[in-house]
């Protein structure tokens, strides 16, 4: 099995532009913390007539430092990656100061109906005053005056999550769907594990030569990379199911176990990632539930 190995090494450089290709400069936004890292990644792509993708969170410091950044140049478009607090909701600043349309798949939803009583708890997360000018779906074409991007659908992490790939392979932006630093969350019922396994799969199949994150740094063995983050979910599921037939049947009971190497301030993801998990096998019919929904405080049992 392929091992998962995680790059911590990163130097944000807050506000100023870094160039890590030709036609892309990256520039990190000051709002480090335990989900997005030392920062969250805006990224300027081509020259004269760029596109910034993902304008960050409200924070009018980054979206001067993006201003100046550009400076002399045209911002024609707006690409989101997804509709999370720390990606997207620059975007309407942004736009007051430039003009540019954004671009999204569509609007911050979950990604299957909400049990009765269901309050995600990541739900802050979301940015549900997305404003989209252009819809994007999977295998469009954004196109500037020197570059190409294609649009790559890659639900799990949001069900609108996106990821833009240069139509060279040279690279492709892939949001919170892998990062250099950490696995991504992916929790219900914003997240879907079946989804996000199969946007790994569906990334498996391109040829792109790096991947700019939307925290931390570039990762350049793409293929290896997804390996790694395919195994070790497996290896996650793996642990659910001995924990399942150790006995144990909920959630917050396997959580302390399975994540013990976890820093206990996460172990609050940690159970939602676990749920994702459980979702993803109760789908398989691996797992069926005691209760009367799946929910986080259900019942659970190996069919
Ligand atoms: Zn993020």
């Amino acid at each position: 099995m392929a091992d998962l190995k995680f790059d911590r090494d990163f130097s944000p450089a807050y506000g100023t532009a870094v160039t890590l290709a030709p036609d892309v400069r990256r520039v990190t936004c000051n709002n480090p913390g335990p989900f997005t890292f030392m920062g969250t990644n805006s990224y300027i792509v081509g020259h004269g007539k760029v596109a910034i993708i993902d304008p960050g969170p409200a924070d009018r410091q980054h979206i001067d430092a993006l201003m100046q950044a550009t400076a002399g140049e045209t911002i024609t478009h707006i690409l989101i990656t997804h509709s999370h607090a720390d990606h997207s909701p620059g975007a309407r600043l942004l736009k007051e100061r430039c003009g540019a349309p954004v671009y999204a798949e569509g609007i911050h939803r979950p990604t299957r109906p909400l049990h009765r009583d269901e309050a995600n708890p990541l739900d802050a997360e979301g940015d549900a005053n997305l404003d989209i000018d252009r819809f994007l779906g999977d295998g469009d074409l954004v196109q500037g005056d020197d570059w190409a991007l294609e649009v790559v659908h890659t639900p799990g992490h949001t069900v609108n999550h996106l990821a833009f790939g240069f139509t060279d392979d040279s690279g492709l932006f892939c949001g919170d769907h892998a990062m250099a630093w950490s696995t991504s969350i992916v929790a219900p019922p914003d997240g879907s594990m079946a989804s996000y396994m199969h946007s790994i799969s569906k990334l498996m199949l391109r040829q792109d030569r790096h991947y700019w994150p939307g925290h931390g740094g570039v990762i350049t063995n793409p293929h290896a990379f997804l390996a790694g983050l395919k195994s070790h979910r497996e290896k996650r599921e793996q642990a659910l199911i001995a924990r399942l037939q150790a006995g144990e049947n909920t959630i917050p009971d396997m959580v302390t176990t399975v994540y013990k190497d976890v820093d206990p301030s996460l172990h609050g993801a940690a159970a939602l990632s676990m749920f994702a998990q459980m979702e993803y096998l109760v789908a398989r019919g691996i797992v069926r539930c005691m209760d009367a929904e799946a929910t986080l405080s259900a019942r659970y049992q190996l069919v």
